[in-house]
């Protein structure tokens, strides 16, 4: 399976738009449920294709993944939207800010695509009125998916071309879909 092979090119200032109105979106979230706690899901990939069918295909199979870590009374809205910079989606659910979190590191790092994830845990009452992190639960740091290192190092060093990073992605989503 590879994933990057159709689908339209973003560029940074499409990236960037939707940067902007995801952050819009989920304070428009945290106002109309001030009580609750927001979780906002999206692809953590490398490039310039962000959306086509592989692609929703990895996000809708973790999306369900994800929602399963949750009792189903306590979700009060889920919004999966597709988005032409990439699937993502938005679970609004009355539970605690801390245990939403560990519930979501834990989906990143225990099922086998998670790390393809970027779960970002918010709600209103925090204090900064922003997201949580995982060194402030004591959770370890996110890892490279290439080389198992902290994922920021290899980041800021650039350490994987992005033929080894797509690599990497073909390798792991064609191991756990199984073609
Ligand atoms: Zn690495």
């Amino acid at each position: 399976m590879q994933v990057f092979t159709s689908g339209v090119e973003q560029d940074l200032s499409m990236i960037l738009a939707n940067k902007d109105w995801r952050a819009q979106f989920q304070l428009d979230l945290m106002e109309q449920f001030p009580q609750a706690t927001i979780l906002a899901i999206k692809l953590n990939i490398p490039g310039n294709i962000k959306n086509n069918q592989s692609i929703e295909r990895i996000f809708s199979e973790g999306w369900f993944r994800l929602l399963e870590k949750f009792n189903e009374v306590t979700i009060l809205e889920e919004l999966f939207l597709h988005r032409k910079t990439g699937p993502e989606g938005f679970i609004v659910i009355r539970e605690d800010l801390r245990n939403a979190k560990i519930a979501s590191v834990d989906f990143e790092q225990a099922w086998p695509l998670g790390r393809l994830f970027d779960v970002d845990v918010m709600s209103k009452q925090n204090l900064s009125g922003g997201q949580l992190s995982r060194t402030s639960l004591g959770l370890p740091v996110r890892q490279c998916f290439v080389c198992g290192a902290p994922a920021k190092e290899c980041a800021r060093l650039q350490t994987h071309t992005k033929a080894e990073i797509s690599k990497a992605i073909d390798d792991m989503v064609t191991a756990y879909f199984g073609e």
